[in-house]
């Protein structure tokens, strides 16, 4: 995010208003985009990065995101208890069976090739899903 202009134009176009501006007092990261998965998780359709006008968003395929990296808590997910069979995180993932994988065809397994969406934290009912964004891993 270090060409940031922090002017906002990724927040204007995406259609899910996935991105909102950070809040801070610190003028070098107040006005920068962020998103929040639990709140709107970025749905990777790729609309942003065309109209940054400093190039911070590169314009990249939809497999080569890495703007952080989902986990999951397997002491809380559903199915890896054993509790329920639920596969909300696999079957929401936009790139399911390459970011997303099933173990043993049921235990969902989250793979380096992870863009950091968050949708599966989004969808997860148990809440046991937390994606780290890039800056902080
Ligand atoms: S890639 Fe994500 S953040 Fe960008 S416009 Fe699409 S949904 Fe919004
Ligand atoms: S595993 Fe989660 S955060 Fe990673 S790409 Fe899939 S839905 Fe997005
Ligand atoms: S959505 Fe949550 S509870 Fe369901 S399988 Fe995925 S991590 Fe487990």
């Amino acid at each position: 995010m270090g060409r940031c202009l922090q002017c906002g134009q990724c927040a204007q176009i995406c259609p899910y208003n996935s991105i909102t501006l950070r809040a801070s007092f610190n003028p070098l990261t107040a006005g920068t985009p962020q998103v929040v998965p639990r709140r709107i998780p970025c749905r990777l359709c790729m609309r942003c990065p065309p109209v940054c006008p400093s190039g911070a968003l590169a314009e990249l395929e939809m497999e080569q995101v890495r703007m952080g990296r989902a986990q999951i808590d397997r002491n809380a997910c559903y199915t890896w208890r054993g509790n329920i069979i639920c596969r909300s995180c696999y079957e929401t993932c936009p790139l399911k069976a390459t970011a997303i994988v099933l173990e043993k065809a049921l235990l969902p397994v989250i793979t380096e090739y992870c863009a950091g969406c968050g949708v599966c934290e989004y969808v997860c009912p148990a809440r046991c899903i937390t994606t780290t964004p890039q800056r902080m891993l």
